[in-house]
This record gives structure tokens, sequence and C-alpha cells, in this order.
């Protein structure tokens, strides 16, 4: 076997390791997302470095969001940390907030 095939040979091991170790720890990775996912948090797997080409990755626009708690648009249920029992904004704490 001369050097060139003993490179070739020993690119192939690296890429096969390398593929094998990614399916790994991909696999591990996707239990525990799976594992968030039930417990309720939206989390998932971006590759790269999670940049949305063009857009912005948090979702800034008011009008796009909704609360599920006050069941109307313009804000979500974030507006609701500060709240101690979740409840339905009033119309008086909607204009408080700037919601109105
Ligand atoms: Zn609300």
């Amino acid at each position: 076997m001369n050097v060139l095939e003993q490179i070739r040979k020993l690119d192939e091991q690296k890429a096969k390791l390398l593929f094998d170790a990614k399916k790994e720890a991909l696999e591990r990775v996707h239990a525990a997302i799976k594992d968030l996912n039930e417990l309720g948090f939206a989390y998932k797997l971006v590759s790269g470095d999670g940049a949305v080409s063009g857009k912005k990755k948090r979702n800034t626009d008011p009008t796009k969001r909704h609360c599920p708690i006050c069941d109307m648009d313009g804000h979500d249920a974030r507006a609701h940390r500060n709240q101690e029992n979740k409840k339905k904004f009033t119309k008086a704490e909607l204009e408080e907030r700037g919601l109105a």
C-alpha cells in the first residue's frame, strides 16, 4: 500500500468516525429536546449559528403576538409574568400597559 492509499483510507476512517460521533450526539440531543417538549418547553435543534437569514431571531412584532390568557392579539403571555395569578387583563390594565 502506498502513502496515498493510506491517506485515503485514513480519510475514510475519519469521515466514518465523525459521522458516527455526530449521529450519537444528535440522538442524545433529540432525546433531550423531546424531554423538554414533553415538559412543556418549546425547544428545537437548529444547525449552524441559529441565525435566520433576513429575519430577526426574536419575534418582536407585537401584532403577531397572541395572548392565550386574554385571548387577544397584541401581546403574549409574557406580559402576564408579573401577575401573581395569571388572569385576563382588565381594560384599565391593558391601557396602563399600552396594550389596548
Ligand atoms: Zn394577556
